[in-house]
This record gives structure tokens, C-alpha cells and sequence, in this order.
């Protein structure tokens, strides 16, 4: 019975689909399972009780070393996982791998061999976790690019209403908390069905990517730009009272009137009305100041088009 258990640990050790090895205190090999042998290219017989940093030099051996020693010092498993280290041997994968340098990335394990109450050995089992790094790297990537693009529209790659609000929410949130003076723009396109009706739908999408590319030439550094609706953009200007926030948004209706918008043929004059708030005492929450300049943007509108209006000019 014990020679049967000790022949089918023996299989088991050799057949099984990850790495085994051991080490001795002075590092010298005592077991290298088939897997080692297969994918290292050096047979048993030749590791056999020969250090390990002979037989691999390229091995980070301080590193090693101190996991070695951790667990004869402390009888305690070690383990590396292949976030923390993609590899410990230099083995080959059929899977290209970029960021790798298309090694087989590894999880090991460290485990004491004890005898009579000493650690005499650490055993090392090494996982091929290639194929899981390789979902795993993907899914990030995938939901980095998913995160990105949900902050962002679709047409003009400026910010989206959605994040735009969240940002306001915030910036208001340390407003109220006796932060700076924080001053909102909201503007629309004159006339813009026009546009779209004399030109079709995608000139007017043209016309939008245009001026999300042309205003923020002019807008200080510090500002949060984003499409707030159809043909409706809105920025944030954290840290600057009404009248500054009345000059950038002269600025900006200049950029958007001040040159045609030209594409191929076609060659259009475009204007925008603008509306401009900033906080004041009585505010209390962030869509006050979205409904101030708003209420602000349809005064131009009415005033004539092509020119910026605020409510409380001279306010603070
Ligand atoms: P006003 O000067 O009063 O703002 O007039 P307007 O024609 O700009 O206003 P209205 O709200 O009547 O029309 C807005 C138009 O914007 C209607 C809609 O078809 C168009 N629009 C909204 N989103 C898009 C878009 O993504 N692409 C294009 N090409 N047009 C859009
Ligand atoms: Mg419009
Ligand atoms: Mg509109």
C-alpha cells in the first residue's frame, strides 16, 4: 500500500500540468518534475544537485532568495503571483504576449518540506496562468476604454452631459463649502436647423465636431468643456467670478463667429448665443446655476442671436 501511494505521488508529480521543483537550504536542486524538464530544456539528471543559480543565472536571485529564506526561516508557504511578477523562469508560450516578452507568465507557490520539526527543503509549484493573464489584460483594457468613452460623446469627443454634471456637482460642492467663485457658460448654435436642413444632417455634425475643436483654444486652463445637448455646449470655469467669466465667453463667441467654418464646398457662417452665471449666496444647489444660464443663453437668443447675456451682471 505504501509502495502504491508512493508510485502514484511519483506520477502524479511527474504528469501533473504545472512545475514542481525543490531546493535544498544551499539552493541545490533535490526534484525537477517533467513540466521543469519539458519547458526549461535541462533534464533531471542535469539539475540534480546542482545549484539553481548555476543551472539559471538569468533567475532574479536576490528575490528568489528571499523567498527561499522566508519560508526555511519561518516554516511559512510564500507566494508570487504574476501581477506582482509575470515570470520567475524565462519558459516559452505559444501565446504572443506583448508587455511580456511573450515568457509564460506564472503563479508559484513555496512550501516548506519538513523533517523531524526543520524546514530541510522548500518545494516550488509554478502555474502556467498565460492564457488567464492574457483575458485578464484584455478585460482591463476593454473597460479602460469602456470608462474613458463613458465620460465622452460620441460626435466630438468633448465631455458628456452626464459627466459634465458630475463634475459641476462637485465643483459646486466645494463652492458651498466656501471654495472660489465658480462660473458656468451655456451656448447653442443660431439657427441651427437651418444648417442642417440647407446642408444635410452631416454637415451639421461637421459644424459641431468644428466648434468643440475651436473653443477650447480660448478658454483659460483651468475650465471643464463638454456638449450639454443637441447643438448645446456648456463650460465650467472653476475659481472665476461673472465678469471674467463675460470676457471668456466674448472669446468664445468670437471664435465660433469670427471665421467661417469651412469643409470642401461648403462654407458656412455660423453664430452662437451665450449665457453666463456664476454662484451667488442665495445658490444652493448646482442646477441653479445650470438653470441661471440657461434662462441667460435664451435672453440672447432673444436679444438678437450672437451675443452674451447674464442675469446678474455686477454680481459676485
Ligand atoms: P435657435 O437659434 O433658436 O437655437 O434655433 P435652432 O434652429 O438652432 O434651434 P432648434 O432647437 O430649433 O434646432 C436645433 C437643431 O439641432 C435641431 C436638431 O436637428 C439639430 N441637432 C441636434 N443634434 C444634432 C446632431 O448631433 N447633429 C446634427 N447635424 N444636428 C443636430
Ligand atoms: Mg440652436
Ligand atoms: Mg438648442
Amino acid at each position: 500500500m505504501k509502495d502504491l501511494s508512493r508510485a502514484l505521488s511519483e506520477l502524479v508529480v511527474e504528469r501533473v500540468g504545472f512545475g514542481i521543483f525543490a531546493v535544498d537550504r544551499d539552493c541545490n536542486v533535490l526534484m525537477w518534475n517533467r513540466f521543469m524538464q519539458d519547458y526549461s530544456g535541462q533534464s533531471l539528471e542535469e539539475v540534480a544537485g546542482r545549484n539553481l543559480w548555476e543551472c539559471f543565472p538569468e533567475l532574479p536571485r536576490g528575490w528568489l532568495k528571499r523567498k527561499f529564506d522566508s519560508v526555511f526561516v519561518l516554516g511559512n508557504y510564500a507566494f508570487s503571483s504574476w501581477e506582482q511578477r509575470p515570470f520567475l523562469f524565462k519558459f516559452h508560450h505559444d501565446r504572443p504576449l506583448s508587455g511580456s516578452n511573450g515568457f509564460m507568465q506564472q503563479d508559484c507557490t513555496f512550501m516548506p518540506l519538513v523533517e523531524d520539526g526543520q524546514v530541510v527543503a522548500v518545494c516550488v509549484t509554478l502555474a502556467d496562468v498565460t492564457e488567464f493573464s492574457i483575458l485578464q489584460r484584455e478585460r482591463e483594457a476593454a473597460l479602460k476604454l469602456v470608462r474613458a468613452n463613458a465620460d465622452r460623446d460620441g460626435l466630438t469627443g468633448i465631455y458628456n452631459r452626464r459627466y459634465f454634471e458630475e463634475q459641476m456637482r462637485i465643483a459646486f460642492d466645494h463652492w458651498l463649502k466656501s471654495g472660489p467663485t465658480l462660473s458656468l457658460l451655456m451656448f447653442d448654435i443660431d439657427h441651427f436647423k437651418r444648417v442642417n436642413d440647407e446642408n444635410g444632417h452631416l454637415v451639421g455634425d461637421m459644424v459641431l465636431r468644428e466648434i468643440a475643436a475651436r473653443v477650447p483654444e480660448v478658454l483659460p486652463e483651468e475650465h471643464m468643456f463638454a456638449r450639454y445637448g443637441g447643438e448645446e455646449f456648456a463650460v465650467m470655469l472653476p475659481g472665476m467670478g461673472l465678469d471674467h467669466a463675460m470676457i471668456v465667453a466674448e472669446d468664445v463667441r468670437r471664435a465660433i463667429a469670427e471665421d467661417p467654418i469651412e469643409n470642401g464646398e461648403v462654407r458656412l457662417w455660423i453664430t452662437a448665443s451665450l449665457g453666463v452665471s456664476a454662484t451667488r449666496e442665495s445658490f444652493t444647489t448646482y442646477e441653479m446655476l445650470i438653470n441661471e444660464a440657461d434662462a441667460a443663453l435664451y435672453a440672447a437668443k432673444r436679444q438678437g442671436r450672437n451675443q452674451v447675456a447674464a442675469l446678474h451682471v455686477g454680481g459676485v
